[in-house]
């Protein structure tokens, strides 16, 4: 574990009391809260729930987003329509009486903040900040500025982020917060950056900051990045970011090098002004240190929250059989001891509300004792949806050795995705055609996360299929292995670490292109998943367990807020150290 620069960091000159604050865009906090829109926001409210499990003194700061993300709707022919998620907060939330402002374009805009209260198994209450700029003395358009998730063009971003990460910094000292670690879960918060390098010169100009304001700024920051893909970094041309932040302190970004190729790049500017930086996975964080070289980038692998994501009855199962899991997740490990029979009958349980749930929805009737394999992403190409439908005539073969195939799919394309809505339709063209009395495919609208908890712990397999390496870690897997489920993956992402073949599941291997891969995903269904299925149900109930005792007990988020706790927000001495040796015996 090394500190982003080259210069230790000592736990020392952190103050003993106080507050980390976690900047992210977007949250799953509820359910019945529209305010996340998929992987990203499921981490961040999954690492919320750990943190307020273990006490760890953290308060969150996200947007409101008034009209939700979207909710899907899917024609017969496959084509996807949105509609907006208009809810409540005052359903949910207090309102707390603080008002800050923040300077956007030559206007002063006014937030005000929602809090929820989310309350962790300890009891331990961690609050999460709403902000808000639908109040009265704003324009019509500052009013939406908080409404819309990933709505709206660049122009709309820069504004939100503005309101995210400066609102946020304000907002916590309006609220009496003392604050010694912001932490911005991807870069849309790096302009907190900015505020407290302006609260560090007295709200003064900026030109005047010297290397020892930005390390006392520095002190304070830590930046987790979660995307390899450099189109998925958040970017704004020099005349936008002058129009909308203003010319000086445009001006001073470039000047600390956090742009790039012309652009301001919210990843270089989180990493420069960060004393700790990590990836999402080991090979996620491999992939980053060649996009930024002259970072150094740790690894934090992301993980889920158990309770979040375990179905009913496999919970009830643990309860009888490892009653300490819940207290400490590393207790899943024990699940290598559990009877067979133990987690058969939790996962039957859990296959038949997940296919209660198909039939209620579609009127099909699935056969809960058919090998059914489940699939649901955000549908981004990369994604490759329809992979399993490359040779349609072999699917079919595999469907009738195997006495059956269902597939259950799910996902929503970004409203601007067009090629994303194009996948989407192609699965549903192929699902109607292909169907017959062997091999059942539906795809289910409107993937949220009752609908994600119902399908990763109701499937027999989990099967992901990314074009490598553009998965930083994905989490779907997670939560099947939570359930005992396995995967079948491309070795990407958190798989790398997650896959023992034949263990906790199996790997699609590498191929040149998509054909030699899908064939690879035909080869493993063929020879190791069927077989398994269908002739050794001693050797399911071992895959099972071993899922859950190899990945249930390390990819959880209690886990992970551990390793940010002791690495990244107070870190001991000898984690941070690049020499170890040397600050073993030099004091
Ligand atoms: C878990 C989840 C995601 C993220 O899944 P990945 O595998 O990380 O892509 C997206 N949407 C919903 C509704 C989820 O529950």
């Amino acid at each position: 574990m090394q500190p982003v620069s080259t210069k230790p960091f000592s736990y020392e000159t952190l103050p003993s009391s106080g507050h980390v604050a976690y900047f992210s865009m977007e949250i799953a906090i509820n359910p019945a809260m529209p305010t996340y829109s998929g992987g990203l926001g499921v981490l961040a409210g999954d690492t919320l729930r750990s943190a307020a499990d273990l006490g760890v003194p953290l308060i969150a700061f996200t947007l409101v987003h008034r009209k939700g993300y979207f909710q899907q709707h899917l024609d017969r022919a496959g084509i996807q329509t949105e509609e907006i998620q208009p809810w409540d907060p005052a359903k949910f939330c207090t309102e707390e009486p603080a008002r800050v402002t923040v300077a956007i374009e030559d206007r002063v805009v006014n937030v005000r903040t929602w809090r929820y209260d989310l309350q962790g198994s300890s009891g331990h209450i961690v609050p999460i900040y709403l902000l808000d700029t639908d109040i009265e003395g704003n324009s019509g358009w500052d009013r939406g500025l908080t409404d819309h998730l990933y709505g709206g063009d660049t122009n709309y971003r820069l504004q939100q982020e503005i309101v995210l990460g400066m609102g946020g910094v304000r907002m916590a000292a309006a609220l009496g917060h003392r604050v010694n670690v912001f932490h911005m879960n991807e870069g849309h918060a790096a302009l907190l950056t900015l505020a407290l390098l302006e609260r560090q010169m007295g709200g003064g100009p900026l030109g005047a900051a010297t290397e020892t304001d930005i390390e006392q700024v520095r002190k304070m920051c830590v930046f987790t990045t979660h995307t390899p893909v450099p189109a998925g970094h958040d970017r704004f041309s020099v005349e936008q970011t002058a129009r909308i932040l203003g010319g000086d302190r445009t001006a001073r970004l470039e000047k600390f090098g956090c742009f790039r190729d012309g652009l301001l790049n919210m990843t270089l500017l989180a990493l420069r002004f960060s004393r700790f930086a990590n990836g999402v996975a080991l090979q996620h964080a491999k992939v980053s240190r060649q996009m930024f070289p002259e970072y150094n980038i740790s690894n934090i692998t992301n993980g889920v929250h158990a309770t979040t994501w375990m179905s009913e009855p496999i919970q009830k199962m643990l309860d009888e059989q490892i009653p300490t899991w819940r207290l400490d997740n590393l207790y899943l490990r024990n699940a290598i001891d559990l009877p067979e029979q133990a987690i058969l009958a939790a996962h039957a349980r859990s296959k038949e509300a997940l296919l209660a749930e198909v039939g209620s929805r579609t009127g099909l009737v699935f056969n809960p004792r058919v090998l059914t394999l489940g699939f649901a992403r955000r549908a981004a190409t990369y994604k490759r949806a329809d992979l399993m439908f490359t040779e349609p005539e072999r699917l079919q073969k595999i469907a009738e050795a195997a006495g059956g195939l269902q597939i259950v799919y799910a996902g929503k394309a970004h409203p601007q995705d067009e090629p994303g809505k194009a996948l989407v339709q192609k699965v549903i063209e192929d699902a109607a055609r292909y169907s017959n009395d062997m091999l059942r495919v539906v795809y289910l609208e409107d993937y949220a996360w009752d609908l994600g908890a119902l399908l990763t712990a109701g499937v027999d397999v989990w099967v992901n299929n990314p074009r490598r390496p553009y998965e930083a870690s994905g989490t779907s897997g997670m939560k099947a292995a939570m359930n005992g489920v396995p995967s079948l993956s491309i070795l990407d992402g958190w798989w790398i670490e997650g896959c023992i073949e034949g263990v906790t599941g199996w790997a699609i291997e590498d191929g040149a292109n998509d054909e030699e891969e899908a064939n690879s995903l035909y080869k493993k269904l063929e020879s190791a998943v069927v077989p398994t299925y269908l002739d050794a149900p001693e050797r399911w109930a071992r895959l099972m367990r071993n899922t859950l005792a190899f990945n249930g007990s390390f990819f959880n988020t209690n886990r992970m807020v551990k390793q940010y706790t002791r690495n990244a927000y107070y870190p001991m001495r000898l984690t941070v150290q690049t020499n170890v040796e040397e600050e073993i015996f030099a004091d």
